[in-house]
């Protein structure tokens, strides 16, 4: 039988496969295709098959002459950026032995891939954890914050934070509330293909952020990722008002009720701000001196619950013993909550479980809908839900960043009371509620 990560060559009665084998299972031999999807072949339908060799990772010459490149010393007049690693498909490459993409790169593995960072800074890179991003908890954001602060610290004129694209808009909120008055750029780059393919989006995302730092006046927390399927420009999207959008797309992360801040051309070298620049230099001088490290509480239960037809109380009781809760409302602000004929009478108790968990802790609301703001006011069911006491009327942040935001005021000002968290949540803090609701910003 052939070994994991050999190139095989399979022959069945109708199809012929070439790719990486992986394993052997009971009827099916399992292999990785060139276009990175596993398939099974059925052991009684081959007629033929041959190993065409052993996979290989790097070329040796090709890696020694990164090697001699990484060591260089560094140029004083370019700007120095930090890259903090903490894992994902950015810095993930397939592994050979199983044919899956779950291998990571060491820290510097990953500056080598990309030599052409060098020519716009000096590059410093540690790894500060190596995880697919969906196992994050409160914790990590913590973690991530002190490295920032202690990059900050070291004099460092920008931070890159390369993550998993599945929760990269939830942490990038996170640090934008925990970094308070950072003075200097941090930008989150993902990718949704490894740092190993032909086809990854790594190189660009990463080129872009670096480009951006060294060359505009932004601080403050950004993402960073493709505009759109093609390598041409990236944009630098605002952290509480961001979302990823697909699941697979190069351009699926989009700005939500907000404009992207800018458009970054790597090629040409050309950053053009779409929504206004208020990060002017004197500003981020000003700022450097006052960060201040606001940090979550790790043991905090905060749920996010997502209303839907024939709901169930006890969906949201569920959430009795949490510290908090959001609640994702249908339309412009609405639950399940009245009785309307024989079939409906569960949507008061509904209304009735808002309200109790709204006496114990702070029950908030987000648009379901992704896009548009929050209006209670309208139809009967929101002004049932404000008299229930829930929180956040007239807001638009996205789910994920009324999570965040809760979380984090709940780790920061609860001891200041129930009238100040909500008198936080609904104001805009790190440009996480729009002013106004501009048409340019919806599908954008
Ligand atoms: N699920 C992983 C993560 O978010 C991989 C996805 C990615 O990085 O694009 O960390």
């Amino acid at each position: 039988m052939f070994k994991q990560g050999e190139k095989v060559d399979i022959v069945t009665a109708s199809q012929q496969f070439k790719g990486v084998f992986i394993k052997e299972e009971k009827d099916f031999l399992i292999i990785k295709l060139s276009n990175g999807y596993n398939i099974g072949i059925a052991k009684r339908n081959i007629k033929e098959q041959k190993s065409l060799g052993m996979t290989k990772e790097e070329g040796k010459e090709e890696k020694e002459l990164k090697d001699k490149e990484a060591k260089e010393k560094p140029n004083s007049k370019l700007p120095t950026i930090a890259i903090l690693h903490t894992g994902g498909t950015i810095a993930s490459k397939v592994d050979y032995s199983t044919g899956a993409v779950i291998a990571q790169f060491t820290e510097e593995e990953i500056i080598k891939l990309f030599p052409e960072l060098k020519q716009t800074a000096n590059i410093t890179s540690r790894l500060i954890r190596n995880m697919q991003s969906e196992m994050i908890r409160l914790a990590h954001y913590n973690i991530m914050a002190k490295a920032v602060e202690e990059e900050a610290k070291k004099g460092v004129d920008g931070v890159i934070l390369t993550h998993g694209t599945d929760t990269l808009h939830y942490t990038a909120a996170a640090l934008s509330f925990a970094l308070e008055s950072i003075g200097i750029p941090v930008i989150l780059v993902g990718s949704q293909r490894s740092s190993d393919r032909g086809s990854t989006d790594a190189s660009q995302n990463l080129l872009a952020a670096a480009e951006f730092i060294a060359n505009s006046e932004f601080s403050g927390v950004a993402i960073c990722m493709h505009e759109k399927t093609a390598d041409e420009n990236c944009l630098i999207l605002p952290a509480c008002k961001t979302r990823k959008m697909h699941t697979s797309r190069r351009d699926a992360f989009r700005p939500i009720n907000a404009l992207p801040i800018a458009r970054v051309n790597v090629e040409k070298k050309k950053i053009d701000f779409i929504a206004s620049d208020k990060h002017e230099k004197d500003k981020k001088e000003k700022e450097k001196k006052k960060l201040t490290l606001k940090l979550f509480n790790e043991k905090l239960k905060i749920g996010l619950v997502k209303p839907h037809i024939h709901m169930f109380a006890s969906e949201i009781l569920a959430y009795k013993d949490f510290d908090g809760l959001i609640i994702e409302l249908l339309g412009i602000g609405h639950v399940p909550s009245m009785k309307v004929d024989e079939f409906t009478e569960e949507n008061e108790h509904i209304i009735k479980a808002i309200a109790e968990l709204a006496k114990k802790m702070p029950v908030a609301v987000a648009p379901q809908t992704i896009y548009g703001r929050i209006n209670m006011n309208v139809y009967t069911p929101g002004k049932q839900l404000l008299e229930a006491g829930v929180i956040g009327n007239y807001t638009d942040m996205t789910p994920e960043t009324a999570f965040i935001k809760l979380a984090w005021l709940l780790s920061n000002y609860e001891k200041e009371g129930k009238e100040k968290i909500k008198e936080l949540f609904e104001k805009n803090l790190r440009g996480e509620i729009s002013e106004r609701s501009e048409k340019e910003s919806f599908l954008n």
